[in-house]
């Protein structure tokens, strides 16, 4: 049997096949429909926030929230990330300036954020990598100062709350996503939080191609709007979110449990006001008896599949290597080089964790 690093949490197919039923009755199946109808009022809910916007998927929202705020010049952001951050700076014409990371929890080093600001910088975008939360207050505070925007790549963080506060609130904008592998899915599909309720129209437009009504078009819009089908599969997973949280919660408690307090191996952890949602299991091997190449091999070797989440680095990429300069000997570098993400899904069977930790041990 072969254990993959994730697997995407469904309904039973029942439960689908009645909530799409409606669908077939109205032929109603994109362009803002009921189901997306409801989906964007019960996501305020459980998120906690006033202001979302839904879309096809979680990159075309970031690029299209970038237009929305006109940023341009230069956007400070971090290289241990995914692929999208960057591509979505660089796709609007944007030039992204690489800030370190810090090693308590992977997210954006907040102490190298001021001399990276120059006359051209428009925004930071930090990532809450695996679900751990950016030092938001610092982050503002120098937004604030140097007039900055502030949108932050959530894509990991759905559900989360930073005492009791929906992360979804902070900053002038969160970019969501709910791709398959997602701890909350719309099989692809992505949102935007914000605090500006005008921000609201634009995005609405943006992602329709820029159409304002039957005969203005007023952007250069994309088209990124989530279909009926995906909305039906998000009402149907939110229906089961906190249960498969509460489930990821158990699989990453077995893991700690087997793996803390070895020597070379460094855990993640979540600090009293973060209420988490257990995106992903990050150790970072680091002195330990075995490489983390060597330990992700003899993995595979028994069929568990883990993932460098973030190897290489964005500023590695063969698209960007020789286009941007970061710093030789980063934190982001030292991490990446050592990281690897386990197994983590809510079905995932204790033992399973138990066979795999094993395997690291021994
Ligand atoms: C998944 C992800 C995205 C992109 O989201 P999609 O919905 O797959 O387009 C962006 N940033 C990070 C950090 C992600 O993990």
């Amino acid at each position: 049997m072969k254990i993959n690093v994730t697997q995407s949490s469904m309904p039973n197919f029942e439960e689908y096949i009645e909530e799409i039923r409606d669908i077939f009755n109205s032929k109603w199946l994109t362009n803002m429909g009921p189901k997306h109808k409801i989906l964007t009022e019960k996501l305020k809910e459980y998120l906690s926030i006033e202001n979302i916007s839904l879309f096809s998927n979680g990159h075309l929202a970031l690029e299209l929230v970038i237009q929305a705020f006109e940023l341009k010049g230069e956007i400070i952001t971090t290289p241990f990330t995914f692929a999208s951050t960057t591509h979505a700076i660089v796709r609007n014409g944007i030039t992204p300036v690489f800030c370190d990371i810090n090693d308590k929890n992977y997210t954006i080093d907040v102490n190298k954020i001021e001399s990276l600001i120059t006359e051209k910088t428009s925004a930071i975008i930090p990532v809450h990598v695996y679900g751990n939360i950016c030092d938001m207050k610092k982050i503002e505070e120098i937004a604030k100062k140097y007039n900055l925007k502030v949108i932050y790549d959530a894509a990991h963080t759905f559900g989360v709350r930073v005492n009791d506060i929906g992360v979804g609130n902070f900053g002038d904008a969160s970019m969501f996503s709910f791709h398959a592998t997602k701890v909350f899915n719309t099989i692809e599909g992505g949102a935007i939080t914000f605090k500006n309720k005008e921000i609201e129209r634009i995005l609405y437009n943006l992602k329709n191609f820029g159409i304002k009504g039957p005969e203005i078009v007023e952007y250069v819009g994309s088209n990124a709007k989530m279909n009926e089908f995906q909305a039906a599969m998000g009402i149907c997973n939110l229906r089961h979110i906190d249960e498969e949280i509460s489930k990821r919660k158990d699989v990453v408690e077995r893991y700690n449990q087997n793996l803390k307090n070895i020597n070379g191996i460094k855990l993640n952890s979540i600090p009293e006001e973060i209420k988490s949602n257990y995106a992903y299991y990050p150790v970072v091997f680091d002195n330990y008896k075995k490489t983390r190449d060597e330990i992700d091999e003899q993995l595979k070797a028994n069929g568990i599949i883990s993932r460098k989440y973030f190897y290489p680095l964005i500023t590695d990429f063969d698209c960007y290597k020789d286009k941007y300069v970061f710093e030789k000997k980063s934190v982001a570098k030292n991490i990446s080089d050592r990281v690897l993400t386990f197994p983590l899904y809510s079905d995932l069977p204790l033992l399973e964790v138990d066979k795999i930790c094993d395997i690291i041990l021994k």
